[in-house]
């Protein structure tokens, strides 16, 4: 992935910075693209996972819609070239202005998550004298096996409507007349690699379905969200699109007229990406040696946040392996993006590559300790 060319352009840059190769994103909108017509989904990237503007750009050259979870989102995905028409808006605490925004610019659907919500939306959508799609987030009790801070559909979570709910929720509709109810959303959790998971959501779904036929509830859309992992072990492996199509087309029972709604984030974006950083210091610890490099947390909160594992590479050197932590420079012991791994041997000013960071990379920089944010690269404009 980094031949020297690349390279010699890249460490003559200012680090830290994103390096986005452009090659690798449009091979995996590609392959979407094509197993999601096969299949016959609508495919709604979630911006949520990156929103740097060129990506948006090329992502939503592929016909994508965008699933977006605040009006910013909306307002930077239609600047990059997404229809207003094939936007959702998600989240569970959405704001009256920003639905009232969302209503404005005549978005495709809302993913609802309680009634409180759902009152709203009727209301500011009746204020405002239009009529609002929603569908409604359930929560199906479906375990994702992924870290706790990214599962989203077991019971204790803040997401989506209860099962048992949902009937007060169907009966409550039947008396706005601003809104109107276009079929069920869920997103269960993110980084989902057993392939399992997805299919105990799909007899869930088959369950709700047969309940929503019982009350005579006709559903257009079945919005499975996102959550396909990626390999963070192998940065040159693509998600595994056509295994996940297999395995729902294999699960799901559709009724006519209905269509799959999909919103992948990390799988489309994740591997593109890698943070790329230069070694400060390399310092002696009392167990360990630390290798000190300019990224920290604030470029990619991921190790800090979740625990997750990134392949570490140093570019520039070819000597011995040996062991080292490697650290940023920001003043929280969090700040680690690996502890006892093998590299070269490593010294001041070498350049270190952190893969597969193109998801929750850089959307998620902040400016703490008053750091800049991290800058982008893109591999056809060096
Ligand atoms: C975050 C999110 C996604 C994308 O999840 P990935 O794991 O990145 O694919 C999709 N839908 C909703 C509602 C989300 O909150």
């Amino acid at each position: 992935m980094f031949e020297q060319s690349i390279l010699d352009k890249l460490s003559n840059r200012q680090t830290p910075f994103y390096y986005y190769d452009v090659g690798v994103l449009r091979s995996t909108c590609e392959t979407l693209k094509s197993e999601a017509s096969a299949s016959g989904y609508k495919v709604h990237y979630a911006v949520k996972a990156n929103a740097n503007p060129r990506l948006l750009e090329i992502i939503s050259s592929y016909g994508f819609g965008a699933d977006c979870v605040s009006f910013n989102e909306i307002d930077c995905a239609m600047r990059a070239g997404f229809s207003p028409s094939e936007i959702v808006f998600a989240g569970v605490g959405k704001t009256d202005r920003d639905i009232e925004a969302a209503l404005k610019s005549d978005i495709f659907c809302f993913n609802c998550e309680s009634i409180p919500e759902i009152e709203v939306i009727n209301s500011i959508a009746s204020g405002t004298g239009k009529t609002a799609s929603i569908a409604l987030r359930i929560n199906p009790n479906v375990s994702a096996h992924t870290h706790k801070y990214i599962t989203t559909g077991i019971h204790e979570n803040k997401f989506g409507i209860n099962i048992w709910d949902l009937e007060e929720v169907m009966n409550r509709l039947k008396s706005l007349d601003n809104v109107r109810f276009r079929g069920i959303h869920f997103h269960i959790g993110s980084q989902i690699t057993r392939m399992s998971v997805f299919r105990s959501l799909c007899s869930k779904i088959n369950e709700l379905q047969d309940w929503f036929a019982s009350i005579d509830a006709e559903l257009e859309i079945i919005n499975l969200g996102g959550g396909l992992g990626i390999d963070y072990e192998d940065p040159e492996k693509p998600a595994r699109f056509q295994n996940y199509f297999r395995l729902v087309n294999e699960y799901i029972r559709l009724r006519p007229g209905q269509r799959i709604h999909i919103e992948p984030g990390r799988s489309i974006v994740g591997q593109c990406g890698s943070l790329i950083s230069r070694v400060l210091f390399v310092k002696k610890g009392s167990k360990t040696v630390f290798v000190i490099i300019d990224a920290g947390m604030t470029d990619l909160i991921r190790p800090a946040l979740y625990n997750a594992h990134h392949m570490i590479e140093n570019l520039t050197s070819t000597g011995d392996e040996h062991w080292y932590d490697v650290v940023g420079p920001v003043c929280e012991s969090a700040d680690t993006f690996a502890t006892h791994i093998r590299l070269p041997e490593t010294k001041r000013g070498d350049i270190i590559a952190i893969r597969s960071a193109g998801a929750y990379g850089e959307s998620m920089a902040s400016r703490y300790n008053m750091r800049d944010l991290p800058g982008s690269v893109f591999s056809d404009e060096i």
